[in-house]
């Protein structure tokens, strides 16, 4: 098959190390360079980066399953958990290694994927437009911010910020900000802010907050927001905040498909609809999307992904168990109000992710998972749990076998 890989991140090169094996591959990619999210930046100020970050996950497990990270990469003050220079050039190494490089069309903007024939006619911002019999889109999802509605966001002094475009808490010092948001972003910003704003209120509903700031002593743990008014900000729990400088939403992204018509591909309540495996369109079967589960290990999920798309594409997987038609819009618009609460955490994998890949696995009869990524997996997450504010300088020790378990 001649296939068209949108996007030249750490899913798009998985893609394409996989797929090159056993089909043609081109590679698109909009910017001027491959690593996505991880490229050198500049400044930050558009990306969801910021020069301070460091991974959440030590080097040994953002790693692909066949090629580790170069220790080398990786500042010694660093340790174990890299910040995006070092995995930049850990997607630069790899792309050598596997020779992804000539495949990838750089400053290749796509604009838009149509049916064409048995296959897919592609646009692009300033190039002819192509064929492909096949699309996978690797576009990523931390791109579009995800900004909830509150009434009177206007009353702020300032307009609220969303983490994709913080950088450095200098431009918090001695503010009262409000954090929103409890995921991965809440926790590392809130953690950023503390030291030099004045207070911070962290807002959001997960009871276990409180951990990964019981070393911080201007933050106070709030409930969700629930709108602005001239007096202050009013929280769910009827809390009225006063004197707030600053408002950092904390809240993801959405998933955006710009190039897609709605027809073809569709999401709704956070969930892309109609995929079987979270990979691949049902009613369009050479239409696919890797990386959309998030609270994962991305590397290796896109890889497992990958391949398992490749032995799709080759006609080696049985896909009897794949539904035969995509609910309709009216069916999926009538589906009651709990059925869109699931959707909601629908790619958010956490504890079923080993579950998910090896259930790829089997389908697929891909090579097992490699028994130290679980291991590691385990004493990371036990790391974790145990130092919630500096698991990061912490080393990962895979001869504590008591791990807490994995679904
Ligand atoms: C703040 C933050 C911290 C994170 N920390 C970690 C971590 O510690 N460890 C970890 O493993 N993961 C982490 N992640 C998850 C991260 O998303 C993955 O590691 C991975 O980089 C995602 O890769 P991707 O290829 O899916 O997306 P991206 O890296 O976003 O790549 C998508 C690519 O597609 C290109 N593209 C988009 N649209 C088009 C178009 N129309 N035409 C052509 N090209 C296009 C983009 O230019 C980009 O190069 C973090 C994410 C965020 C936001």
């Amino acid at each position: 098959m001649e296939i068209a890989i949108i996007g030249a991140g750490a899913a798009g090169l998985a893609a394409a190390a996989a797929l090159t094996k056993t089909h043609n591959v081109m590679v698109f990619e909009q910017s001027k360079d491959l690593g996505g999210l991880w490229q050198a930046q500049v400044d930050f100020k558009n990306t969801a980066l910021y020069p301070s970050l460091r991974t959440n996950l030590p080097a040994a497990l953002m790693a692909f399953l066949d090629f580790p990270f170069d220790p080398q990469l990786i500042p010694p003050e660093l340790g174990d958990y890299p910040g995006p220079k070092a995995v930049a050039d850990y997607l630069k190494a790899f792309s050598e290694e596997k020779c992804l490089q000539p495949l990838i069309k750089f400053d290749h903007k796509v604009t838009s994927v149509t049916r064409h024939s048995s296959g897919w006619l592609i646009k692009f911002n300033a190039h002819t437009p192509l064929t492909a019999d096949a699309i996978v889109v690797c576009n990523g999802h931390y791109t579009t911010p995800n900004l909830p509605l509150i009434a009177g966001l206007e009353h702020l002094a300032n307009p609220p910020r969303h983490a994709k475009h913080y950088v450095e808490p200098g431009d918090f010092a001695g503010q009262r900000v409000v954090v929103w948001g409890s995921n991965a972003s809440g926790i590392d910003l809130v953690r950023e802010i503390s030291p030099q704003a004045r207070a911070v209120f962290w807002c959001g509903h997960s009871d276990e907050r409180s951990a990964f700031v019981s070393d911080l002593e201007n933050v106070s743990i709030c409930a969700d927001l629930e709108a602005v008014t001239s007096d202050g900000i009013v929280l769910r729990d009827k809390q009225l905040l006063t004197g707030i400088d600053e408002v950092l939403f904390c809240t993801g992204y959405q998933y955006d498909f710009p190039f897609l018509d709605s027809e073809i591909i569709k999401t709704e309540a956070h969930r892309v609809q109609g995929l079987y495996q979270q990979i691949l369109a049902i009613q369009q079967p050479n239409l696919a999307f890797i990386g959309l589960p998030y609270l994962v290990v991305p590397f290796p999920l896109f890889q497992i992904q990958s391949q398992w798309l490749a032995k799709v594409f080759s006609g080696d997987v049985d896909l009897s168990r794949m539904p035969k038609r995509q609910k309709t819009p009216r069916e999926t618009s009538q589906r009651p109000p709990e059925r869109s609460e699931l959707d909601r955490g629908f790619h958010r994998l956490g504890d079923q992710q080993i579950g998910y890949l090896t259930n790829l696995i089997d389908e697929a009869n891909l090579t097992d998972l490699p028994v130290n990524f679980i291991q590691m997996l385990k004493a990371a997450q036990r790391i974790k749990q145990r130092n919630p504010c500096h698991y990061r300088d912490i080393r990962l020790d895979l001869q504590d076998p008591a791990g807490p378990p994995l679904a």
